[in-house]
């Protein structure tokens, strides 16, 4: 089937395009782009996108889809209509799944479930077998079956050695290694940041040196061994202060924050909201204004959602009980406009950050609007304001602290090659 995408503005930052253009989409691929009005309609499904912007399709390179092991909580088919609705055509999958993706199977599986998905589905696989940080998984294995990284996100590999022989390993492969960076002997129970507001809240802090030192092993393991890590959940001044640094040396280090680190800080956390609980914790205004300038200059290349699904009973109680996490793939978009908005971005900067970069990052061959390119397009409503209703949400689950939110801008279309 052939669709038409009319009057619709363009940002393409891989091809430098950012202007008005008509797209032709043939077999689920992009076959020409042309001035508006130049491109014969016939037999084309026609859509008119006046006032809204056409980019590559989003991609979400840090999501939980829980499945298998824990569906009530989110299925591949819910995640991935959830990535659709908020105008992802491809994310990747973490693997702390029961059981682990750390094996040609799970892999296999979780690939075999997507291919009814409503968007793009790459595996991460384990680093280390059960995601124990005990024993390497069969990264080799792993990268044949179809995962496109490793990682234990959701735990640090607290082994220093064992992470240094990964990072070996994954040079044969050019595996890419995303690292989740938090000494566990510093956050030790910790459930929120440790400052003033946990103080006088009387809950145990995770202090930002969690993080940073870690930040600053893996950066270390990284420059000496010549791999390519990438940092997820950046939250702390001092990992941005850190990557700055490493990136000015030329160790191959890159790095994702999240909507939430931009957005929210451990303020939200008065009243003991269940929602304001993720790991790492929501810090202080100085490390927001940090990730906002890291976002700015570079430092910080992609804006992921480490969307982690919980079933809303388990999602409410004591803030010291409740799992960490939130949900986040329809809700990023518009909260990354709001960096656009406030200036921090400009346009072509925040759709780099959402899908030329993590393309790029992953080796996978999205990302652009190229002539022959698979047509993964989200068509987004940069002026639509909207209020966050958490009751709509496709995913399976609702735990989100933006519930009730007004924003501005959000994806109206997203095509997954060639599908609306
Ligand atoms: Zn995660």
């Amino acid at each position: 089937m052939n669709i038409l995408i009319k009057n619709g503005s363009v940002i393409d930052p891989a091809n430098k395009i950012d202007g008005k253009l008509d797209i032709l989409v043939s077999d689920g691929k992009i076959t020409k782009l042309g001035k508006p009005g130049s491109l014969s309609s016939d037999g084309s499904q026609v859509v008119d996108a006046a006032d809204k912007l056409i980019v590559p399709g989003l991609i979400d390179m840090h999501v939980h889809l829980r499945e298998p092991g824990f569906e009530y909580k989110e299925t591949i088919a819910t995640g991935t209509a959830a990535a659709k609705a908020g105008g992802f055509t491809s994310v990747c999958c973490m693997p702390n799944t029961n059981p682990v993706n750390d094996n040609r199977s799970i892999t296999e599986f979780i690939l075999s479930q997507a291919r009814e998905g409503s968007a793009r589905v790459y595996p991460i696989g384990a680093i280390t077998k059960g995601s124990k940080g005990e024993e390497l998984a069969e990264m080799g294995e792993l990268h044949q079956a179809g995962c496109v990284a490793v990682s234990d996100d959701g735990r640090p590999l607290m082994n220093a050695a064992l992470m240094r022989r990964a990072m070996e390993y994954s040079k044969i492969f050019d595996t890419l290694i995303i690292s989740h960076c938090e000494d566990s002997t510093l956050s030790d129970k910790g459930v929120m940041n440790e400052g003033a507001i946990s103080t006088e809240l009387g809950l145990r802090g995770i202090p930002c040196s969690a993080e940073d030192v870690m930040t600053a092993r893996d950066i270390s393991l990284a420059e000496f061994t010549g791999c390519r890590l990438h940092l997820a959940h950046v939250s702390t001044v001092g990992s941005v202060n850190l990557i700055r640094e490493a990136k000015k040396r030329g160790v191959k280090v890159t790095a994702e924050t999240c909507p939430h680190y931009f957005t929210l800080t451990d303020e939200a956390v008065r009243g003991y909201d269940p929602m304001a609980k993720m790991n790492p914790p929501l810090r202080t205004a100085d490390d927001v204004a940090a990730i906002k300038q890291g976002l700015k200059d570079g430092t910080i290349d992609v804006i992921a959602t480490d969307h982690a699904p919980h079933g809303m009973d388990e999602k409410s109680g004591e803030f010291d009980n409740v799992p960490f996490g939130i949900v986040g793939l329809e809700t990023a978009l518009g909260l990354t406009l709001k960096l656009v908005q406030e200036g921090v971005l400009s346009m072509t900067e925040a759709i780099r950050k959402l899908s030329m970069n993590p393309a790029s990052i992953l080796k996978l061959n999205k990302g652009s609007l190229t002539i022959g390119a698979d047509a993964d397009i989200t068509i987004i409503d940069p002026d639509g304001d909207w209020t966050v209703d958490a009751l709509q949400f496709k995913s399976r689950s609702r735990n989100t602290p933006f519930d009730g939110w007004k924003l501005k801008g959000r994806a109206v279309q997203t095509i997954v090659g060639g599908k609306i």
